[in-house]
Order: C-alpha cells, then structure tokens, then sequence
C-alpha cells in the first residue's frame, strides 16, 4: 500500500478532487436540474469511527459546497446485528462534528416498496426462488476462472415464484430455506452478477420493523434501491463497491427507477490502527479498550473523548483530500492538525506529572503572592488568571539534573532557571533520601525578576513549569500511546492472530500535580499543560477527583524515534 506523507497531500490541497469535477460538470450540463444530493449510508451496527469522518466530512462537505443536501440514511437491512443504541450514537457522532442533514430515513422504511420492486422483477422473469441450500448456490457459483452452474430451479414459472415468494413473506418457511435471486447470468465474469440473491430468510425481530418481517434484502438490493427512491444525485461509496455498481446499474434500468450513481473513493486508513468495526468490536469485548469510547479509539466517540475537535477531524479529512487509490495515512498527520487546532483554542495551565519539591529558602514562609499568566498566548480574548506563588513550588523531576550534559539549561546545582511568569531561582542544595534519591531542592529566588527581567541584565535560558505547593491540586493523568505497535496492524503473516501488535503500554496512569484554576475544570475541556502537551478532562472526573487524558504531546515524539533508527 502506498503511504501518503504529509508533503503530498498539502500539494493537492488546492486542485479540486475527482468527484467534484464530476459534480461540476453535472451542475453545468444539467443533469438533475442541477441538483446535489449526497447521503451518508451507515449501518446501525457499530460506533462510528475516523473513517466514517471522512465519508461524512466529504458527503456533507460536497452539499455545502454546491447549495445541495444530505440524507443521513440508517441502512439496517441486517436485524441480527443492529441496535437503536448505535443509531443513537450515530447521531450525536454526526452532530458533534458539525453536521446536519436533511432527513433521516431508514432503508427498513422502504421494505415495502423493496418487496414490490421484487415482485416486479419475478413478473419481468428476471428473479426467482431458489430452493438449494447456502452450500449448494455457494459451490454452483463457479470462480474467477470458471463459470457458475444454473440452479435446478432457475426456470420456475412467474406464478410459482409468486407464489412461494409471498409465502417465504409470511414465514411459511425456515431460515436458510429458500431465497430469492436475480436472474443474470450465471457465466458473468462479475461473480457478483451470477444471479445474486435479493432476500434472505431471517425470523428476527428487527429494531424498527419489529417481527412484521421475516425476509430481509441483502445490501445490493437495498441500496441502491433507497438511493433512487430518496433520489439521490451522487451516492459515493468506497472502493471496495466498484464491483457492485454493475448490479446497482442493472436494478436501475431493470425496474426503471430513478437514475441515482454510485462513486467510489478510496477508504481512509491511519497508521497503528484498526478500523473496522468488527476488530473494533473485538477489542472491546476482549478488554484490550475500555469500551467504544476509550479514547485509544479511533472511533469518533474514543477521538472527542480524548480531546479531538471536531474542527481538527474535518481539516483532516478535507486536507488528505479523496484518492482513487487505497493508501494509508500517517496517524501524525491527524495529530497535526489536533495540534494547530488546539494550539488556537486551548488555554495553557501549569501542570507537574512527575514532581520534585523545591523550597525558596529567601522567601518568606507565611507569604503568597498573585502571579499573572496569560491563558493564551494565541488569543487574546483568552485574557488572563493568576497563581499563587509562595515559598515552596513543585517542579518537573527532569527538569532538574544533577550533573547536566552541556546543552541542559533547566536546573542543576549552582544554576539559575527562571520559574515560568514568576522569579529567577538558583539550586544551592540538593536533598537526597537514604537511596540517593533527590527528594528535595533548596533554592533561593531573586526578588528583583519578576516579569521576566533580571536585577542586573544577567541572562538565563532555561524557563521552567511549576505549580504552588500549598495550592496543587492533586490529579490523576491518562498517558496513552498508541494502541499497535506495528504501523498496518492489518498486515501480519498468515496465520497470526492481528492483535499481536497490540502496543502493551498504551496507557499509563500517573498523579501529578495542576495549578489551582482547575480546580472546577469540566469534562472535556481541553488544555495545553505548559510544555507537557494538550490534556483534557475525562469524564470520570469529579471536582475533588480530577482526571486528565493526554490528548497528544506538543511534539510528535515517534517521528524523532523512527528517524534515529
Ligand atoms: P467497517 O468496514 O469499518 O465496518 P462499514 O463500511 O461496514 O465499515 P458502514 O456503516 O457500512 O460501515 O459505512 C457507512 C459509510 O461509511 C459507507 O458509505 C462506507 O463506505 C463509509 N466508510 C466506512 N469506512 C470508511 C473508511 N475507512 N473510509 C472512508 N469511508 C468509510
Ligand atoms: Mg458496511
């Protein structure tokens, strides 16, 4: 698979993409007066994730840019397997990332219509029952190189297939007994056009539909199909369908119905993750994720629980634009655009993970002063907060080295550092535990350098992060990495099982320390710790039990590890 960097992406972000060049020459020849209507097709039968983003990104997307309309269209033609709890989610997915569509339709409403589209066919001698079983019509389909055998039961009369087909409606018949095929062409070179079936016989109940059914269409006879009846323009799909429009074409012209067309584009893939739903599922029901919306996810919900905006996921989707080829995007390439996007809107806080404990021995003992400190250095409406200073402040433990290389400009005994908004310190003493381990650092502050200035012009590079010890909040911090190890976790040998790559350290909790601002800090509220990286507020957390997710680190760490090797 070919691997998209970042270069050649941003070069074709300026040229129109394929399909809006087929919709541009549609709107000036014409065709449909005009008219642009896209619909977003999901299955009720998983959470959405990344991937489908970038479906809705670009058929919402392609509406708005040409004064159309989207459908959002639940294609639950498949009772065993969907639920109105993923509807929902569906839903609240598609509105958080800041769509809305123009009506919400369910292929189950148009089981009716499909059912007379189907007697239509058997009356045109161009569908028929078929009596073999599943292994049967599976061994009779032939392969790629060798045609298919015609079904003993092909040349049923008009009457016997109604007959049998009104009574495979009213569950004369058991599951797998019989179903409903097309009449093509059992030597297509397209497998999918040798009679393929319609109907299926399922007795389940059905999460809209109840048990009134008990035949189902399979997907290419209900597609398309509800396509036509909402009249949808453009009806675009990914790459895997092109073999499928053959017979969506044929349904079209078959029953003569509205001329709806299906484009393909290639799907999205991202490096170190998985994204179909049934790997998913099982990631889940095996614990190796915390549930669909833990935010190693790359489900939508995982992504905003983890501190994504939706504003991040759409420039994505827009910049790594739509390829007639499958590829793979690099994970980095998301996590830039979190990055510019956060980098606008999230206000900075000061915030310790790993505290070291450093005590101002010059500064009085009973006094704490306000310091001021901008929120947002990017926004100024963002205004400012202060923070109590006094003597004692925790600070990062590797900020502080004992014997520092040459290029290390924090803090080291002897040294100066300035602690962030606040004062020059100097580390005069260094207090170790029984083990040799620094617990303890004595410094003392110059009272003249507030505000950036030092008292006599004296430079010094290194500024630090710092929280008050009187007023840190204690907090608990999900670190999470990524969730493989292995860059195209679909790619293993033959054989072996694709959770193997499973990144064993994808989550650590700590404790650490934050300013006191955040004491009522809300569930996903987004911040940037100061040279730490973005952090949200999870939602399990709690005004006196904080928690933070690590939403992404300002810099992309794994880049700098990969070029070393
Ligand atoms: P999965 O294979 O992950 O289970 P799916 O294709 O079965 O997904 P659907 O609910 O049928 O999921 O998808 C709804 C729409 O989203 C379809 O139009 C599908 O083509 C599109 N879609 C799904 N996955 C991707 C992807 N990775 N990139 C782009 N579009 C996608
Ligand atoms: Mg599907």
């Amino acid at each position: 698979m070919e691997k998209k960097s970042m270069k050649t992406s941003e070069a074709g972000e300026k040229t129109r993409n394929f399909i809006e060049e087929i919709i541009e020459r549609d709107i000036e020849s014409g065709k449909h007066g005009g008219r642009v209507l896209t619909r977003f097709p999901p299955e009720p039968n998983g959470y959405l994730h990344i991937g489908h983003a970038k479906s809705i990104c670009l058929n919402f997307g392609l509406a708005q840019k040409y004064g159309g309309k989207t459908n959002l269209r639940f294609d639950d033609t498949n009772p065993t397997k969907e639920d109105v709890e993923y509807v929902d989610s569906i839903k609240e997915d598609i509105k958080w990332l800041g769509f809305s569509w123009a009506n919400e339709f369910y292929a189950s409403d148009y089981f009716e219509q499909l059912y007379q589209w189907a007697l239509d066919l058997i009356n045109k001698e161009l569908a028929f029952v078929d009596d073999q079983t599943q292994e049967e019509i599976r061994l009779n389909r032939g392969t790629v190189t060798q045609p298919g055998k015609n079904s003993p039961f092909r040349d049923r009369s008009v009457e016997e297939n109604l007959d049998l087909f009104s009574r495979m409606r009213a569950g004369e018949f058991p599951d797998g007994s019989r179903v409903l095929r097309a009449k093509i062409d059992m030597a297509h070179p397209n497998m999918l056009m040798r009679d393929p079936i319609l109907y299926r016989i399922i007795h389940a109940h059905h999460h809209r539909t109840g048990d009134e059914w008990c035949i189902y269409p399979m997907y290419d006879f209900a597609h398309g199909q509800s396509d036509s009846i909402e009249r949808i323009t453009h009806s675009i799909c990914t790459l895997e369908f092109d073999v499928h429009r053959m017979l969506y074409d044929w349904f079209i012209e078959k029953l003569e119905i509205f001329p709806s067309h299906q484009y393909e584009f290639a799907r999205l893939n991202l490096t170190y993750t998985v994204m179909s739903k049934r790997k998913l599922l099982q990631l889940v029901q095996e614990n190796f994720v915390d549930g669909w919306d833990d935010p190693r996810m790359p489900t939508i919900c995982g992504l905003r629980r983890r501190g994504y905006t939706p504003e991040s996921i759409r420039t994505f989707a827009e910049r790594v634009g739509v390829a007639k080829r499958d590829n793979i995007i690099d994970l980095s390439l998301l996590e830039f655009y979190l990055r510019e996007d956060l980098n606008k809107r999230a206000e900075r806080r000061m915030a310790v993970l790993e505290p070291i404990k450093v005590i101002i021995t010059n500064y009085p003992e009973d006094k704490t002063e306000d310091i001021h400190a901008v929120n947002n250095p990017e926004d100024e409406a963002a205004g400012k907060r202060t923070i109590p200073f006094g003597r004692e402040v925790y600070i990062e433990r590797n900020d502080f080295m004992e014997e520092p290389p040459k290029k290390f400009f924090r803090l080291a005994p002897g040294r100066e550092v300035r602690l962030r908004y606040a004062y020059l310190i100097r580390c005069n003493e260094v207090i170790k535990d029984e083990n040799g381990e620094v617990v303890e650092l004595h410094c003392t502050y110059d009272p003249e350098s507030a505000g950036g200035k030092s008292s006599d012009g004296r430079r010094v590079k290194g500024v630090i992060h710092w929280v008050p010890v009187k007023h840190a909040i204690k907090a608990e911090v999900r670190l999470f990495d990524r969730l493989f190890q292995n860059e195209d976790p679909n790619d293993v040998p033959e054989g072996t099982d694709w959770k193997t790559g499973i990144n064993p350290d994808s989550l650590k909790v700590i404790e650490g320390f934050v300013e006191p601002s955040l004491a009522n800090a809300e569930p996903l509220q987004s911040f940037q710790f100061e040279r730490l990286g973005y952090f949200n507020v999870d939602y399990d957390s709690k005004p006196n039990k904080l928690v933070f997710n690590r939403t992404v680190t300002l810099r992309d760490s794994w880049a700098k590890i990969s070029t070393k090797k």
